[in-house]
């Protein structure tokens, strides 16, 4: 069978990976594993055997007979993974993994963080130079949006690299197995819209000081009146996720002074 491009399809051909993976995942007989892309069953093999509630989400109609006879007692829907209503799967948190197809991570891991409360923790095969954009540190030039934005709803955690020869077809890029942790922060704790507009506009021209950038969404007074004490001239680099939610608060801060 052919892998299909337009689904992202590299399926993993390295038992020592496989073996890594599961172990980093370590899932347990009453846990509740929603697999992403379980394609030829090159891990979902080993997650069935060690979870008894097992739940598959494959968008290739083509590989479903093939799962769903090698794997009768798990619930698969045949479907687009981001379509997937991820609190009907519930009530019992989640423990999400795959091996993700590349095209599509990016708004995944967004379509993800809508239902993050219901999460125990995710598992994710993904290219590499994503992979170092989710765990990317302050000062760090992979430090950016998406940065920022997962790591105010999770704890992220590299695991290891793999290289391209570990797949058929290989792809063209290293990638990198990760580890995230939803939070379960209290949401009133930011206004979303605004920690988006904040983190766009700073990163939207990361080379520019502060100050030029946020003078963009209010007047640099207006900032000070609303108690943003932050270095005016330093760059986005450098601007640490506190300081991004502080941000986005004084942007939706109302006071009749400012
Ligand atoms: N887990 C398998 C492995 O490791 O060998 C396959 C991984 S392959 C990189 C990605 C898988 O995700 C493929 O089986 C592909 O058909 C599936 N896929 C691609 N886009 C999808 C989507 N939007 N929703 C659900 N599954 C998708």
């Amino acid at each position: 069978m052919i892998a299909r491009k337009r689904f992202g399809q590299h399926f993993l051909d390295s038992t020592q990976v496989i073996t890594d993976t599961i172990s980093a995942i370590n899932p347990g007989p009453s846990d509740h594993v929603v697999e992403i892309g379980p394609g030829r069953g090159a891990l979902t093999e080993a997650l069935y055997g060690r979870s008894k509630q097992l739940t598959l989400i494959e968008i290739d109609r083509d590989l479903v007979p093939g799962l769903r006879q090698r794997f009768p007692g798990a619930a698969l829907h045949n479907q687009d993974v981001l379509e997937m209503d991820f609190a009907s799967l519930g009530p019992k948190p989640l423990r999400v993994v795959g091996n993700l197809p590349y095209n599509i991570s990016t708004p995944l891991l967004m379509h993800l963080m809508a239902f993050e409360s219901g999460i125990t923790d995710m598992h994710f095969m993904l290219q590499k130079e994503v992979a170092e954009r989710i765990t990317a540190v302050p000062g760090n030039k992979a430090w950016g949006r998406l940065s920022v934005l997962l790591q105010y709803y999770c704890k992220t955690e590299w695991l290891f690299d793999v290289a391209p020869e570990c797949f058929r077809p290989p792809p063209a890029v290293w990638s990198a197995v990760i580890r995230l942790q939803p939070r379960h922060l209290d949401k009133a704790a930011v206004d979303l819209v605004a920690l988006d507009q904040v983190l766009k506009a700073i990163f939207g021209q990361r080379r520019k000081q502060l100050g030029n950038t946020l003078k963009t969404l209010l007047p640099l007074e207006t900032w000070h009146a609303r108690g943003v004490t932050i270095d005016f001239t330093a760059r986005a680099e450098s601007v640490t996720l506190p300081t991004f939610v502080a941000l986005a608060n004084a942007l939706t801060r109302n006071d009749a002074n400012s």
